[in-house]
């Protein structure tokens, strides 16, 4: 089983979520997804997954 789900397309060098980023956060299980133009981000290690 894998440990994520595919790896956005999007990386932590071109935008970094955060309180502040202007993208709504949403709480999901146990870490928060930020809504990212019709797609979600969730952070993990040196990337963001999508969800
Ligand atoms: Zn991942
Ligand atoms: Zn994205
Ligand atoms: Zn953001
Ligand atoms: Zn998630």
């Amino acid at each position: 089983m894998a440990d994520h789900d595919s790896q956005a397309e999007h990386t932590k060098a071109e935008h970094t979520h955060g309180d502040s980023c202007g993208h709504q956060a949403v709480q999901h299980d146990d870490h928060v997804d930020y809504l990212h133009d019709g797609h979600k981000h969730a952070e993990h290690e040196d990337h963001y997954d999508e969800h």
